[in-house]
């Protein structure tokens, strides 16, 4: 008990943020900070609004996305979890992992839960965003997955993943919205 109170306590490394929410985690396999940072780099494709995301099943990367503004719809998860149903067929989404920078918002986390995507890990939080000047609907993914609870029973919820890194990452996304003047603007 005390190993895994420490493993769940170190998930966030230095953040402090970390949040295990209400469910626990089951045997989670390592690499929470590898794969986030995988999601980071799928972020940096879009550097003004770099919400990215990766789907991870049997620690492997099998799908990607990055935000667009093609379609009202086209968040970063959403966009991941097309890519994943084109690659994979819509299958197997209780083993896959969705690692994303940011909080799902409430369409997003409905699609996870639609899917039921077993694990769901995000950096920034919707409050975290907000800071940094973007408008959120404020319902919590946890409240969605919640309010889903008659047929989604995620394994895990887990924010504040290498939140330092997505935290700076819309930050600097912030700056670029303003046109860069404030390089090293407040935070
Ligand atoms: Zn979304």
């Amino acid at each position: 008990m005390l190993n895994r109170r420490r493993f769940l306590g170190a998930v966030g490394g230095s953040v402090g943020a970390a949040q295990l929410l209400p469910y626990a985690a089951s045997a989670a396999p390592l690499g929470h900070e590898h794969f986030m940072a995988a999601a980071v780099e799928e972020g940096r494709r879009n550097e003004r609004y770099p919400f990215g995301a990766v789907i991870v099943r049997s620690g492997t990367v099998v799908a990607r996305g990055v935000a667009s503004g093609d379609n009202p719809t086209s968040h970063g998860e959403m966009v991941a979890i097309d890519d994943h149903v084109d690659r994979l067929g819509n299958q197997g989404w209780a083993d896959a992992t969705l690692y994303t920078t940011a909080e799902p918002c409430p369409m997003c986390m409905s699609a996870c839960a639609w899917a039921g995507i077993g694990q769901v890990v995000w950096g920034t939080s919707i409050e975290g965003l907000r800071r940094t000047g973007l408008d959120q609907i404020d319902l919590a993914a946890t409240a969605v997955a919640e309010a889903s609870k008659s047929f989604y029973t995620p394994k895990l919820l887990l924010g504040g993943v290498l939140a330092d890194e997505t935290d700076a990452l819309f930050r600097r996304a912030q700056d670029l919205r303003r046109g860069g003047a404030e390089e090293n603007g407040e935070d």
